[in-house]
């Protein structure tokens, strides 16, 4: 086939990487990557639903395309990811230059489906099961040193204010053996750096049996199976959920010296009648003593989390359950949102919605008390050492890079991406730290690669 194509992604990790292996298909099929809309053949969006703002850039984005698709009919537009999940038909009714809707599970048949537009006009699959987990398609990695894996897709729980669970489907595990035949691969080819991605990493594995007996796989294990593959110098993880959150994880983390001393835990709120209502089954007292227990196994873990803000019937006593918690966390970094009602959840039609000023009053709260937080963590770093891993250029000249703990770092100089170095922390931000180059320590292969399919 062939031709040029662009590709936007928006949302989280797990788009990001379906990117990879939505640019890696269209590379197997002869296209190369466009820097701009007027030169793309076919132009993708991978779109995310999580909150209403998300669902307003896709349509303002498809409204810009118009023109471009109207000078140009052989242009190809796809909408791919949770969005197009979510709106499926709806996304042609209203814009109908659009040529492609293709859900989350229908990934493979992408190439497919762009044949068939080209002959019998707009094509949609949006189907809710998948035969081929996504990872065995290939993948097109922009860095070298640095890989999303995905271990598990879909979600079992129910998170009242959550749209995953209805646009990714259920869990859907990885068997064990494909995730680590991925990793060696990687290792092989110059990657230092995995990010093991799930909604729920905890139950990793439920769906799942260990070959030649009836037991489950477990998280734990499978980080333990991971550290032990020569060549991989950092792992990471997201998310667990602190209901399944097991103390088996935390020795695993201590005890394998290439998981990085940093864990995402999101808590969501600090108010056991919020937690409750969101249908997460733990409460603040239990996410603490984690907090306590996980920070005692591994001494100078840095921890992030997610907080959303304004949930529906959140009364000024329950936000202030939550500065309280955020004050007793001491959270490297959190991830603040306001809430938003996402169609078809629970918590979209519960009565009590947060009217729009209280919540933006106090998210603007929640926010100053964590900057502060988060300065007064990362000037704890000022004057020590860190090894730093280099990500590539920083945004103000010199480059950027991050510690184990996943703190940004910029320092001066021209280092490849890769490169790992001993850094002095000069200052604190409260989003990233300053620092001088000490001594360069090694460095991962370099340049950005295409890679063939990869094991199920
Ligand atoms: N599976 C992860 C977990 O349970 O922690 C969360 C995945 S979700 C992609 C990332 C974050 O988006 C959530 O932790 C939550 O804070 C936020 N989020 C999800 N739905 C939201 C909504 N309706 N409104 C605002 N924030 C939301
Ligand atoms: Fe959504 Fe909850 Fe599943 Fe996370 S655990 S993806 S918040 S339903």
């Amino acid at each position: 086939m062939g031709g040029r194509y662009l590709l936007r992604t928006f949302g989280c990790q797990m788009n990001e990487h379906d990117s990879e292996r939505i640019a890696g298909l269209l590379e197997s099929d002869g296209y190369v990557r466009a820097e701009e809309a007027a030169q793309a053949q076919v132009v993708v969006f991978n779109t995310c639903a999580i909150r209403e703002n998300a669902d307003n850039r896709l349509y303002g984005n498809l409204g810009h395309l118009r023109p471009f698709k109207e000078a140009n009919p052989r242009l190809r537009i796809v909408v791919a990811g949770c969005l197009a999940q979510k709106d499926q038909g709806q996304i042609q009714e209203r814009a109908p230059w659009v040529d492609v809707v293709i859900g989350t599970h229908a990934l493979p048949g992408l190439l497919e489906l762009l044949k068939r537009a080209e002959t019998e006009g707009p094509q949609m699959d949006v189907r809710e099961y998948t035969e081929v987990f996504p990872s065995a398609l290939p993948a097109r990695r922009e860095v070298a040193h640095h890989a999303w894996v995905s271990i598990a897709m879909g979600c079992d729980n129910r998170c009242t204010f959550c749209i995953v669970p209805l646009v990714r489907g259920p869990q859907l595990s990885r068997r064990i053996g494909d995730v680590l035949a991925e990793v060696q691969d990687l290792a092989r080819r110059g990657v230092v750096e995995v990010t093991l991605l799930g909604q729920n990493v905890n139950t990793y594995g439920r769906d799942l049996t260990v070959p030649g007996s009836s037991r489950r796989p477990l998280f734990a294990e499978l980080l333990r199976a991971v550290n032990d593959i020569e060549g991989i110098r950092r792992i990471r993880f997201t998310s667990p959920h602190p209901h399944d959150f097991t103390p088996d994880v935390i020795e695993a983390m201590a005890e394998s010296e290439r998981v990085c001393e940093h864990i995402h835990f999101p808590m969501q709120s600090g108010s056991d009648r919020i937690l409750k209502a969101m249908q997460r089954s733990y409460r603040s007292e239990r996410y603490l003593s984690w907090l306590s227990r996980i920070r005692e196994a591994i001494p100078g873990i840095a921890v992030t989390t997610d907080i959303i803000v304004g949930f529906p019937g959140e009364t000024e006593e329950d936000f202030a359950a939550t500065l309280d918690v955020v004050g007793a966390g001491r959270f490297d970094q959190a991830f603040t949102f306001q809430y938003s009602p996402r169609p078809g959840t629970p918590a979209g039609t519960m009565p009590d919605q947060v009217p729009k000023d209280v919540v933006q009053d106090r998210f603007d709260r929640l926010v100053a008390l964590q900057e502060s937080i988060s300065l007064s963590r990362m000037r704890e770093m000022v004057g020590r050492t860190a090894e730093v891993l280099v990500e590539g250029v920083g945004r103000k000249g010199g480059v950027q890079g991050r510690t184990r703990t996943n703190k940004v770092v910029h320092l001066g100089g021209d280092l490849a991406p890769g490169t790992f170095l001993e850094a002095r922390i000069t200052s604190a931000h409260p989003h990233h730290l300053v620092g001088e180059l000490v001594r360069v320590t090694g460095v991962a292969a370099a340049g950005s690669q295409r890679e063939p399919a990869a094991a199920g």
